[in-house]
């Protein structure tokens, strides 16, 4: 199977697959579910839209994400001019989608016309329900998307299981991914390994200028920083450009959460990194710049949400696996207070009082909230968070070595670990990126530190260079929280969850400035359900 690099269709082909008037096989009267193998078509949605393109408007490829167990949101953008603002007339248009049991599409299943709007650099996001499949069939689909004489590189997808049941899910984590740092060797290897999803846990792009080869970048960024909304556009497409990238989004659904430098360093909420500086931008433009980068997030990413309607947009919600996995994927951002103590990077004096006064919060008093309720509802096995910044615990007595992640944030900490206890939130995994090191922490809280609460799985960067000291991994593991740590290596995290272990295994490049370089795993950690207990096998 093929799922990038597929040759564009020619209108001509097209119409010879027979698919020019395209079939809604899905629904029958009486609500039964059809054979999915079926080719029996029972309804025609109309031709491919026609529109007059100098190229192949799709530059960026295809995603799918956020399965439930009926339904999964499938992606595209229109760009035939991809790094340019995208080249597409300044006109809404049509463009059809298609869900085959088969990638030569010999069978839909589902069909349909969506617009590309114009407003949203006309990117498609489109709910597909498959709901009245068998639920014997193969649970991988194929999907993409036609206009004019173009169509779309094919993308597989499925939804999530059915709750009730449990088989096994893989997953693989990923963060981090600074283009002008390294390859995404990661995603070659991400895609032989063939996980049923893709959780991406922050910093997809990253918003800094051009970048330097002679100080080391293997490549380099497609503008100064992003501020504008073209810009961002631009950077998203430069990305995506990346063919790893790409194929590993045609590959399977994906989940993906964002953390700072999806819109700027280290922000909080509304007040910018550079918001103590000479040159700090003003209220308003640092909320213009956040509206316009969360809403070229969202044209990007295949999420089930609607497009922003002001400077907000919230993109914390529930993934559920079968009976397995109950998931919350945060938002670590939006709505946090300002990084406390000046964002002291390293600082191994005592915390100043602001980082230890109860109200502040790295998720807001909502958020907080309805994590807790979120994690307490439901009947899965393995409850997790899907998180930006490093959860466990990583002080050194009194001193925070990082205010930006949750160590800056201790008491919003503690009330979500006491919030999930209370509750009775057993086998908790916390799945975490952002740092740029691969690390397994036990969670804990500062009244009852020698309670374990749940497991936190680090993952280390997609490219983004390492980012703390070399030789600093025996300051870490010789920490109580820390089970194990590696600094040197880029990759990501290849999670195998099952009802009875949730096994982490950390895959790693050997030389991420080398394309193609080998992927190989470091170590392999399991928890078993009903234990807190990680090991290392
Ligand atoms: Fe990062
Ligand atoms: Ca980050």
């Amino acid at each position: 199977m093929s799922v990038n690099g597929l040759a564009p269709l020619s209108r001509r082909t097209f119409l010879a697959l027979g698919a020019t008037f395209v079939v809604a096989a899905c629904s029958t009267s009486d609500g039964s579910s059809r054979d999915s193998s079926s080719t029996e078509p029972s309804a025609t949605t109309g031709p491919v839209p026609a529109v007059d393109l100098p190229t192949d408007p799709f530059t960026l490829g295809v995603a799918s994400g956020d399965p439930t167990a009926t339904s999964v949101i499938i992606w595209t953008r229109l760009a035939p001019d991809p790094l340019t603002g995208g080249g597409m007339p300044d006109s809404d248009v049509d463009v059809l989608w298609e869900v085959s049991n088969d990638d030569e599409f010999s069978s839909i299943l589902v069909s349909g016309i969506t617009r590309a709007e114009v407003a949203y650099a006309h990117s498609v996001h489109v709910d597909v329900s498959l709901a009245d499949r068998s639920p014997d069939a193969d649970p991988w689909v194929y999907f993409r998307f036609s206009i004019g004489e173009w169509t779309s590189p094919i993308g597989r997808t499925r939804c999530a299981p059915a709750s009730g049941t449990s088989e096994t899910l893989t997953l693989a984590t990923a963060s981090c991914q600074n283009w002008t740092h390294g390859y995404y060797n990661a995603y070659a290897d991400m895609r032989e390994q063939s996980p049923d999803l893709v959780v991406f846990l922050g910093d997809y792009i990253y918003e800094g200028g051009p970048g330097n080869l002679a100080n080391g970048d293997i490549r380099l960024h497609n503008s100064d920083e992003v501020t504008s909304i073209v810009d961002y556009r631009n950077r998203y497409a430069l990305y995506r450009s990346d063919p790893y990238l790409s194929a590993a989004h045609a590959m399977c659904p994906w989940v993906v959460i964002w953390d700072d430098h999806e819109v700027d360093n280290n922000y909080a909420g509304l007040v910018s990194q550079d918001a103590e500086s000479p040159n700090a931008p003003t209220d308003e433009e640092f909320t213009s710049r956040r509206a316009d980068a969360y809403q070229v997030w969202w044209e990007h990413m295949p999420v089930r949400m609607a497009p922003p309607r002001n400077a907000d947009l919230q993109i914390y919600r529930q993934i559920s696996w079968g009976s397995l996995v109950n998931m919350a994927a945060i938002d670590g951002r939006q709505y946090r207070d300002d990084q406390a103590c000046g964002d002291a990077v390293l600082q191994t004096e005592p915390a100043c009082d602001d980082a230890s006064i109860e109200s502040r919060s790295m998720l807001g008093t909502v958020q907080e909230q309805w994590l807790v309720d979120t994690l307490s509802s439901g009947d899965a096995i393995w409850n997790v968070i899907a998180n930006q910044t490093v959860m466990t615990d990583i002080r050194l007595g009194e001193a925070v070595l990082n205010f930006d992640q949750w160590d800056g944030y201790a008491p919003s900490r503690d009330r979500i670990m006491s919030g999930l206890s209370d509750k009775g939130v057993d086998n908790l995994v916390v799945l975490t990126g952002d740092i740029h090191l691969a690390g397994i922490g036990k969670l804990t809280t500062a009244t009852e530190p020698d309670t374990v609460r749940g497991v936190e799985f680090v993952t280390t960067s997609i490219s983004s260079n390492g980012n703390v000291p070399e030789g600093s991994e025996a300051l870490f593991i010789a920490l109580p929280t820390i089970v194990d740590a590696e600094i040197q290596h880029r990759g990501y995290t290849l999670h195998t969850v099952t009802p009875q272990e949730w096994t982490a295994e950390y895959r790693i490049v050997e030389d991420n400035t080398i394309e193609n370089s080998p992927v190989s795993p470091w170590k392999r950690f399991v928890v078993r359900a009903g234990s807190s207990d990680v090991e290392s096998v």
